[in-house]
């Protein structure tokens, strides 16, 4: 079964709407403050082209920690399995997303997995490039292919925000690089990194990501096989493991598909074989997950029967 009309999206949206009351948005970056905490918005997108949505579908997020799965993507196509996986682990945490607990005592010292900051960051350094903003240029260059949106780029002033205050992710660089997970200057990284995390879109265009997920890799319109079939199955693997921060066990019972959050109070989901999902509602929960996201996801999953479980 699926969504057949934008009424029947809108009821559901509406319906979740009312969790947002119960959550808070991001304030640790300081620009993500200034967002509506009562918004609420969905779009799907199907491998015909098809898309539905609800809410206002046009307002920009920054991706935050849903850049870690895109970023992922290409680090692996950058440079295989094996390279990366030698930096980095496969194992969830059970930590929240920032936390340096388990880097200090984890034998061999490395992130246990790459949808944590500690593992992002190492995977953010392997993405190559002379510089910065080769490097970056190639990401964004990347995600413009995955979402067909050929002029989306970052939020100057939410990147500059994170930038000046992320002195906790300043000290999980110096870490993995006291370790030799990274071997570069960190406030070089940190660059990267606040940018990639700024990256802008809008949920349509989190959707069709979402859709490139679920078809393995392929683009839904040209067919194109953007990501090679493995490493689509490696990140979506990561998504339902890790995706959901230190929710993620209780996400899969109840929700049961693979997808990725951001502090923002982005969602992006992959119904594999069906379909893909861009919410965004920036009142978060405790974990720091999309609040009235979650409960649409939990509304949707049980409605449309999404769980691969
Ligand atoms: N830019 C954010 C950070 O590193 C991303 C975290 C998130 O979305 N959970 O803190």
């Amino acid at each position: 079964m699926q969504c057949r009309s934008v009424n029947e999206l809108q009821k559901l949206v509406d319906d979740a709407k009312k969790y947002t009351s119960t959550g808070k948005v991001a304030d640790y970056i300081p620009a993500l403050k200034n967002a509506n905490k009562d918004s609420l918005s969905i779009a799907l997108f199907y491998p015909n082209g098809n898309c539905y949505s609800a809410g206002d579908v046009t307002e920009n997020l920054t991706l935050q920690s849903i850049s870690k799965v895109l970023a992922l993507a290409l680090a692996l196509m950058d440079r295989g399995q094996e390279y990366v996986f030698d930096r980095v682990g496969q194992e969830p945490t059970g930590d929240p997303f920032n936390s340096i607990a388990k880097l200090e005592t984890s034998v061999p010292s490395k992130p246990l997995n790459p949808m944590i900051n500690a593992g992002a960051l190492a995977v953010t350094h392997m993405i190559k490039g002379d510089s910065v903003e080769e490097r970056f240029e190639r990401l964004v260059k990347f995600i413009r292919r995955l979402s067909g949106n050929i002029s989306l780029g970052y939020n100057k002033d939410v990147a500059m925000s994170e930038f000046k205050t992320t002195d906790l992710n300043r000290s999980l660089c110096y870490f993995l690089k006291q370790h030799h997970i990274i071997n570069e200057d960190v406030e070089q990284l940190m660059d990267l990194y606040t940018k990639q995390c700024s990256i802008e879109m809008n949920c349509l265009d989190l959707a069709r990501i979402g859709c490139v997920f679920a078809l393995d890799g392929k683009d839904p319109i040209s067919e194109e096989q953007l990501i090679p079939h493995h490493v689509a199955r490696i990140c979506k693997t990561f998504m339902v493991t890790c995706g959901m921060y230190n929710a993620s066990g209780e996400f899969a019972i109840k929700v049961g598909i693979p997808a990725k959050s951001g502090v923002s109070g982005g969602i992006m989901g992959a119904v594999p074989g069906r379909f893909g999902i861009g919410i965004y509602g920036p009142a978060l929960d405790e974990k720091g997950n999309s609040v009235a996201g979650i409960e649409l996801l939990k509304m949707m999953s049980e409605k449309y029967s999404l769980s691969m479980f």
